[in-house]
């Protein structure tokens, strides 16, 4: 088996920003992408805070861009899932695909974060049919329909806001009397006619047997309980870091996110993470291209130091 300089696991934009740093260190780094290719911006529609596009942009877009960057600097994009990795040992470091085994010198482990569920009855079953994490993917097939979404941070409303596109009412359960979300996002969300806001709410169930059919809801201050009526239900209420791979190997919080040094350098020498994986405070593509760059500096660094490059 070849050892390679860099494997670099996950594709999201901190991925794909420590690949263009090895690959224009000369590394030749390999990318093994995960099951989607720019990880969770793949599937943002509108990127309006991206600096450099005055005028907006979607997240598509935005990772071909990306993509095409990195592949002038002869980085392998892979697509394929990591199963396993081995941090015990090394350097050389093991990561295993289903298919494939790469051995490593160095690591950058940006594999990002994954949406929150709400563990409530009826969600694991009626996943696919009529619950849904991705507006932008199933958005379409709610046209002319009442539904719902949980949570009111940026992802909910501007979720929402995508969602008037298709859908007849949107209404809104938050948790608060309060949004998290910033004031751009608000102020659009409570001035469009099909968004409704249902405050101080938490659902305790989410009904239907093959598809969804409504929620029920309680009223956190006055402990009322409800049924609502809805063909959708579209959850926002953040997200877990898809740290899972790494028990035991890697040092982590509580919560599960990776744990890092300001160079980027997990608790294995060797290993660097950035992005969503070890940040829970900022979490914005400037960001985890900002970490992934810092990473991708660094494991350079770390190799020229060990003479390795
Ligand atoms: P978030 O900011 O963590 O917001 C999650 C929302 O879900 C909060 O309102 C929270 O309520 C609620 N929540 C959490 N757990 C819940 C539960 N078990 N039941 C009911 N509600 C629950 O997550 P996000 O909106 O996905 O955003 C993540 C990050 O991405 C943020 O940094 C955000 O700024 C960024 N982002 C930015 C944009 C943009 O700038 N255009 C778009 C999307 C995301 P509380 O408020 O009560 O905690």
């Amino acid at each position: 088996m070849q050892t390679e300089k860099v494997v670099i696991i996950g594709s999201g934009p901190a991925g794909l920003a420590a690949a263009l740093y090895t690959g224009r260190a000369g590394l030749k780094p390999v990318v093994l992408s995960g099951l989607e290719l720019g990880g969770q911006i793949s599937l943002t529609y509108d990127v309006d805070n991206y600096i450099g596009f005055p005028e907006g942009t979607s997240g598509p877009d935005l990772i071909e861009l990306m993509t095409q960057h990195v592949n002038k600097f002869d980085a392998n994009i892979v697509f394929d899932e990591v199963t396993e990795v081995n941090f015990r040992t090394g350097p050389p470091f093991t990561v295993k695909t289903s298919g494939n085994e790469y051995a490593a010198e160095a690591v950058v482990v940006a594999t990002g974060a994954s949406p929150r569920r709400l563990k409530v009855p009826g969600e694991e079953r009626l996943i696919g049919h009529g619950i849904s994490f991705c507006a932008t993917c199933d958005g379409f097939f709610f046209k002319d329909k009442d539904v719902l979404v949980i949570g009111g941070g940026d992802s909910a409303l501007e979720e929402s806001i995508f969602l008037t596109r298709f859908a007849k009412r949107i209404r809104v359960i938050h948790r608060r009397d309060e949004l998290r979300a910033g004031e751009q996002l608000k102020k659009a969300a409570f001035a469009h006619e099909k968004i409704e806001f249902i405050w101080d709410s938490v659902v305790e169930e989410i009904l239907g047997e093959e598809k969804v059919r409504g929620a029920r809801i309680k009223n956190v201050k006055t402990g009322e309980e409800s049924s609502l009526e809805a063909e959708g239900i579209f959850i926002f209420i953040g997200h877990y870091p898809n740290s899972k791979l790494f028990t035991d190997q890697l040092e982590m919080t509580e919560e599960g996110y990776l744990i890092t040094d300001e160079k980027m350098m997990t608790s294995v020498q060797g290993v660097f993470a950035a992005g969503e994986i070890q940040d829970r405070l900022y979490r914005q593509i400037a960001t985890s291209v900002g970490q992934g760059s810092g990473a991708g500096i660094m494991a350079e660094r770390w190799l020229r130091e060990r003479g390795a490059v």
